[in-house]
């Protein structure tokens, strides 16, 4: 369901990432791991082109995200277009960027309703389920501020899903976490793993990742080194690249 091919990113002189070809089955759950700098972030904001890539193409669906081939050029496409497109990629980022002055249910339902043009009452039921399944319903009228951590981040989990995404982009999601509220945001996680959506983690629990992943991806260097099912790279990595990264953080 996810192509991407080709995919750079350059800061200036500093090449993030150096051409990455990936593709990603639909209800797929591929984590991204590698050493600080190695360009998994980058590589997701490329996906949804919060980032503007310096070269490649990425497709969602069959569909250019970003661009549009026009004879034998591409293009860029223009923001409400992309914005439809980005709203099928559910981000969820290592800082919960949960709007402030809204309440955990208004920040789940201000994107169907501006973005989908969702009605306000079929956005707020389906927002409240949304909130259910996190374990949140209780605190529908809570401010981010008056939430945990934890909390926070299951609720820009369910604001991602309110938008009815093909696919879910995971940025260390836990990594700004207090330890004890890993737990309830990587449950969450695994419960969407179990419901079949199409997943994309890059994360820092290697626990989890071995856990939940269909496919693991060991990058270094802006570049894919490794991939393989989570058997593969976290007992048996071939590069030593990996092998060392792996010792590193197990
Ligand atoms: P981490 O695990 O620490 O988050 P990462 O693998 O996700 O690392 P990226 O955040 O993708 O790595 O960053 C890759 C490289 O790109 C880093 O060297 C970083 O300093 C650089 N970089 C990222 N964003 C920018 C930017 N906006 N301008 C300049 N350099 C950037």
């Amino acid at each position: 369901i996810v192509r991407i091919r080709g995919l750079r990113k350059s800061y200036g002189s500093l090449d993030v990432l150096k051409g990455i070809d990936l593709d990603v089955r639909r209800g797929e759950k591929v984590s991204i791991i590698g050493p600080s700098g190695s360009g998994k972030t980058t590589l997701l904001r490329c996906i949804n082109r919060i980032e503007k890539p310096s070269g490649g193409h990425v497709y969602v669906d069959g569909q250019l995200i970003g661009e549009k081939l026009v004879g034998d050029r591409y293009i860029d496409m223009e923001d409400r277009e992309l914005a439809r497109l980005r709203a099928g990629m559910g981000m969820v980022f290592q800082r919960f960027n949960l709007f402030p002055h809204l309440t955990a249910l208004q920040n789940i339902t201000i994107g169907p309703m501006k973005v989908l043009r969702t009605p306000a009452t079929e956005a707020e039921a389906a927002a409240l389920a949304l909130l259910e399944k996190v374990g949140l319903a209780n605190k529908r009228d809570a401010y981010p501020e008056m939430l945990s951590g934890g909390q926070q981040q299951r609720v820009a989990i369910a604001r991602a899903l309110a938008m009815r995404p093909k696919v879910m982009l995971f940025d260390e999601a836990t990594s700004a976490l207090d330890p004890e509220l890993v737990g309830e945001v990587l449950s969450v996680m695994k419960q969407l793993a179990s419901e079949g959506m199409t997943m994309i983690i890059v994360t820092h629990e290697m626990k989890f990742s071995e856990e939940i992943s269909d496919r693991v991806i060991f990058m270094d260097h802006g570049t894919v080194v490794e991939q393989g099912s989570p058997e593969e790279i976290f007992r048996t990595p071939s590069h030593l690249r990996t092998q060392t990264f792996l010792r590193a953080v197990l």
